[in-house]
């Protein structure tokens, strides 16, 4: 049987559609045994239409830790997708590390000050490739902060299906090596489906580089909405078996523990 874990769902805290309860109920129909939940906190745009307050942290955390004690199946791991500014890390440090968080997803939904995965025309007018090549430098610096356990969609400039004119894997070669360096996890979020790219994030082609960095590995549904909880995830199993992965990771209160794909 595989250990199912789903680390990355949005709930009406942030932008998700429902409330907590119902993705526990989804994500006991899927299978999981593990459900983490992770809104969205951005310290520099805080309470955009896609973010929680960050003022109510505290009852974010409060009920989550309530939910798990009231769900014993799946167990509930208490999360956050945070955004990542690399001059911004004290602020970011300051705020999540005294929270009682089983993981950090770190994100960069942000180039340059504008996002790059609310509206295709970002990219309007500009070098793709330069894009490309600027989002892997700040998930590099993302990565190297130590902010986060796990960082998501490490790739997301793809979500428009436009693609690198040359060979990216030197790229992706670079990012891969930095994880390991810094001995971060990475995900397979599978909600690239659903947007207009089509396909998982990271660019499936490459999933061999993470494997042979032996960078540590989540598949994530990125959920908006119950439905979408593991959705997809018996490809992305199939694709990190064929790549030699053979474990996975969970987090429990910031600490990694390694499962083997099946148990
Ligand atoms: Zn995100
Ligand atoms: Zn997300």
């Amino acid at each position: 049987m595989i250990y199912r874990t789903d680390y990355h769902v949005h709930t009406s805290f942030s932008d998700g559609k429902a409330d907590p309860a119902g993705y526990i109920l989804a994500a006991r129909e899927a299978g999981l045994m593990e459900l983490g939940f992770s809104d969205h906190v951005n310290l520099r745009y805080n309470n955009l239409h896609w973010t929680m307050d960050t003022a109510v942290i505290h009852d974010y955390i409060t009920k989550m830790t309530m939910l798990g004690k009231e769900y014993k199946h799946p167990v509930l791991r208490k999360g956050l997708e945070v955004d990542y500014f690399n001059d911004m890390e004290k602020e970011i440090y300051d705020f999540i590390s005294p929270l009682r968080l089983d993981y950090v997803l770190g994100s960069v939904h942000y180039l340059n000050g504008e996002s790059v995965d609310s509206n295709p025309e970002f990219y309007s007018g500009k070098d793709f490739d330069k894009i490309f090549s600027d989002y892997f430098d700040l998930v590099c610096e993302a990565v190297s902060s130590g902010l986060f356990d796990l960082i998501s969609h490490c790739d997301l400039v793809r979500i428009y299906g436009k693609n690198f004119s040359a060979d990216p894997s030197y790229l992706y070669e670079h990012l891969a090596m930095t994880f390991a360096r810094h001995d971060i996890a990475f995900e397979v979020n599978t909600n690239g489906m659903n947007r207009p790219l089509g396909d998982f994030y990271p660019d499936v082609r490459f999933l061999h580089i993470f494997r042979k960095w032996n960078v540590p590995v989540c598949v994530n549904s990125d959920a908006h909405l119950p439905a979408r909880v593991g959705q997809h995830f018996e490809r992305a199993y199939r694709l990190l078996k064929d790549a030699g992965y053979n474990e996975m990771c969970t987090f429990s209160r910031r600490e990694r523990f390694m499962i083997p794909f099946e148990i």
